[in-house]
């Protein structure tokens, strides 16, 4: 028997947000959030306002504490005086109280499930709410950041995410209030695919139809930024899973959105139905990371005769390469190969990494040739460096896990970057994270060797691994103690 592997979107159930509608046939929804302080009314309406004007139906703004929850209602009266259509979500991280002030004025409230009680009554209150104003809720589990009860069972893996999620669908089911939208974000991309892909297979078994949200946390700036969400947004898109999607980077919040958008658009033209014998599907699993094979993975200028060039030429690439690969019974590594016309690099960086980035995941392949013909050498080279790393398949450089700031942040993310960049990007062998805020910094850079996180405005803790080394220190000074911190590890070399 044989199977047919084509484009198919998973079918999810519709949720009003605002005036937009996500899940079901509608379009897949791009948003962002802001990054300026929220209760800074004028200054978050003025930026929601340009990243609607950029193309996104779905903004967020953070709402951390009471002063900015009560910032809410003026900024939808100001943003709907103007004409604005955006749906406005607030993302809650740590107070129930906030949530249910920011229910009272906006269309969706984001919570993170590691910091709300199931015990206490408090998500009933919030659907209470929620569900008298006609305002949606995402489950917003993050890689980092799973509650207690979870993560001593579970650790923090794939699968805790699951189950935190999970918890908490439940509870809204029980509460027959289906308005809700999860998201399962990691900074690791196979991390980030293999927890959306548990959740959908758990939701299926539980016969929940919730809508996804798609995004790769900490994905850093520039081309590097662009090809890390690529892979693991595009990894999932290319099977249908999700429903809005948000590409995060540290730089100014608009420029997220024609990421998105190009993403989506992308994945509107899938066509291509490609055939695998039963027998040799049974050698994938979207759920179990298995490499085929234990060789070095390649860019194609290190391509040798040991490996198997497999090309894609139709509009749906990674189904067109998972079947031929999984239909090649032999051992040879495999090295995907596709041509792409555009003379614009960073189209090219997207595309080949939404295409590629999955079969990367999945072990089924182990290296990439990006043809692009309009392109020069040294560009392509490294973005294929860029896409095997963003895949976490080889590290050929620093690695940064930088969050794309919001309106907690404590310093100028985008400059400070930058300024750590240029004095450590030759230290191959390192994950640095780069973040805005204490609160959630540290359990989202997830891997990091090294932390430079915001502790209070314009001061820096710096981090080993989760152990704080030094604590607030001015930033004048951060960048050069981090140095030094990684020298006296014997880590640093000129
Ligand atoms: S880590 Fe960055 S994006 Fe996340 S809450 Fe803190 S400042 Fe905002």
């Amino acid at each position: 028997m044989a199977r047919t592997l084509k484009y198919t979107r998973r079918a999810s159930h519709e949720v009003v947000i605002g005036g937009y509608k996500i899940g079901g046939n509608n379009p897949i929804a791009v948003q962002s959030m802001t990054n300026t302080p929220t209760a800074d009314v004028e200054a978050s309406v003025a930026q929601t306002e340009r990243i609607e004007r950029a193309g996104a139906e779905i903004v967020r703004l953070t709402a951390q504490g009471k002063k900015e929850g009560e910032a809410l209602q003026p900024i939808m009266d100001m943003l709907r005086s103007h004409g604005s259509k955006a749906a406005i979500v607030a993302d809650i991280h740590f107070t129930p109280e906030i949530a249910m002030i920011a229910a009272e004025a906006v269309d969706k409230v984001r919570i993170n499930p590691g910091n709300f009680r199931t015990s206490n009554g408090e998500l009933e209150r919030l659907i209470a709410i929620c569900r008298r104003r006609g305002v949606a809720l995402r489950i917003g589990v993050n890689h980092g950041s799973l509650a207690k009860r979870v993560f001593d069972i579970w650790g923090d893996t794939p699968e805790g995410m699951v189950e935190s999620a999970m918890e908490f669908l439940k509870m809204c089911r029980e509460a027959d209030f289906h308005e809700v939208v999860v998201s399962m974000k990691s900074s690791n991309t196979p991390v980030m695919v293999h927890a959306y892909r548990l959740l959908v297979e758990a939701m299926q078994k539980e016969n929940m139809t919730y809508p996804l949200h798609l995004g790769v946390t900490e994905a850093g700036d520039g081309i590097e930024g662009r090809i890390k969400s690529a892979v693991g947004i595009g990894a999932l898109l290319a099977d249908g899973i999700g429903d809005t999607l948000r590409v995060s980077l540290t730089e100014d919040p608009e420029n997220e959105v024609p990421v998105g958008k190009m993403l989506v658009e992308y994945f509107r033209h899938r066509d291509g139905e490609f055939e695998v014998s039963d027998e040799d599907y049974a050698r994938y699993s979207p759920t179990v990371f298995s490499p085929r094979t234990t060789a070095k993975p390649i860019i194609h200028s290190e391509i040798t005769d040991e490996y198997d060039i497999v090309d894609a030429t139709s509009a749906n690439p990674t189904h067109e390469w998972r079947a031929v690969i999984l239909g090649r019974a032999d051992n040879r590594p495999k090295v995907l190969r596709r041509r792409y016309e555009e003379s614009d690099p960073e189209r090219v960086a997207i595309y080949a990494a939404a295409d590629m980035g999955q079969l990367l995941i999945d072990g089924l392949a182990d290296g990439v040739w990006i043809d692009a013909p309009a392109l020069d050498e040294a560009t392509v080279a490294d973005m294929e460096l860029m896409l095997l790393q963003a895949s976490r398949l080889r590290f050929s450089r620093t690695e940064y896990i930088a969050c794309p700031s919001c309106g907690r942040t404590l310093y100028d993310i985008q400059s400070t970057l930058a300024m750590i960049k240029a004095r450590t990007s030759h230290l191959k062998d390192l994950k640095i994270g780069v973040m805005g805020c204490i609160v959630n910094g540290p359990g989202e850079m997830a891997d990091a060797d090294y932390g430079y996180v915001g502790s209070s405005p314009e001061h820096i803790t710096l981090y080993r691994g989760r152990e704080v080394v030094e604590r607030n220190i001015h930033q004048s000074e951060a960048l050069d103690h981090l140095i030094e911190i990684i020298k006296r590890d014997g880590r640093w070399h000129d």
